[in-house]
């Protein structure tokens, strides 16, 4: 073979072996990605879940949910006035929820601050919500959400041997669930001041991200500050219905998602932007 012959042949050689290499790297990447999506994310795709039980959740939230054929979660608890049922929804009413189809899910009985709890203190936590609605034959919660959005890497653990699903904490910005811990779902929280950037939260629903939304009272007697008037969210869920939005339930994720895989690949972070 003359000299030049050689030369070319050895550093096409060289090319083809770094080429098979990184296509090689991509692929298995990719492959990686598609262990814990198991079901590709479509864009305009929403999760709204409400918290804390307030009465008119089960009065206006769900009608008006219904109206538009969306699915939510909602994440109960037993704040103290929970037995005064012009403030707070009954069990018979969760239970209710429950039947027509949305997620009845886990916001531990008295709403503490988990990172100041016991692995036992928790677990009772958890328990209580879970005894209820087995009692009234709606099934274990497969959801979390942290109260006030306080975290705790020890709850992480907790989670996974009580078999969640999913958690969902604070943070404003978009799910990602190729790089998002499956106990670290980010949230925006809507309130009735909020309309433009919660707008703006919606549209980030889009590349593989999942818009989660955190909402309270329609209204909200007792935590006015969080309140949203049955306008606003009127105005949201025609938004996303008008637009064509595919709205979940927090548990209805499952399918796109290979969580054992998620919750052994991704690493936890607290605090992320
Ligand atoms: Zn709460």
């Amino acid at each position: 073979m003359p000299y030049f012959d050689k030369r070319v042949y050895q550093y096409t050689r060289i090319i083809a072996t770094l080429a098979v290499y990184i296509i090689g790297t991509i692929l298995a990447i990719d492959s990686q990605a598609q262990k814990i999506v198991k079901k590709a994310i479509p864009d305009k795709l929403v999760v709204l879940t409400f918290d804390d039980a307030p009465a008119s959740q089960y009065s206006i939230a769900a009608p008006l949910l219904k109206k538009y054929g969306f699915n939510a979660t909602f994440f109960v608890c037993e704040f103290p006035n929970f037995k005064d049922s012009t403030k707070y929804m009954t069990w018979y009413q969760i239970q209710q929820l429950g039947l027509m189809g949305f997620e009845v899910a886990n916001h531990t009985k008295t709403h503490p601050g988990v990172s100041h709890l016991s692995k036992d203190q928790f677990l009772k936590e958890l328990k209580y919500i879970d005894d209820q609605c087995d009692s009234l034959k709606i099934g274990k919660t497969q959801t979390f959400a942290y109260p006030g959005y306080d975290l705790d890497a020890k709850t992480l653990v907790i989670l996974q041997e009580q078999n969640f699903l999913f958690a969902r904490a604070g943070g404003d910005r978009a799910y990602d669930p190729k790089t998002d811990h499956p106990y670290l779902i980010p949230s925006w929280a809507m309130n009735s001041e909020n309309i433009e950037s919660i707008h703006t939260a919606i549209l980030q629903a889009k590349d593989g991200k999942i818009v989660v939304l955190t909402i309270h009272g329609v209204p909200d007697i007792e935590h006015p500050w969080v309140t949203t008037t049955p306008e606003v969210l009127d105005e949201h869920l025609k938004f996303l219905y008008d637009n064509h939005y595919k709205v979940v339930s927090l548990k209805d994720l499952a399918q796109y998602m290979n969580i054992e895989n998620a919750l052994s690949q991704i690493k936890p972070v607290f605090v992320k932007k």
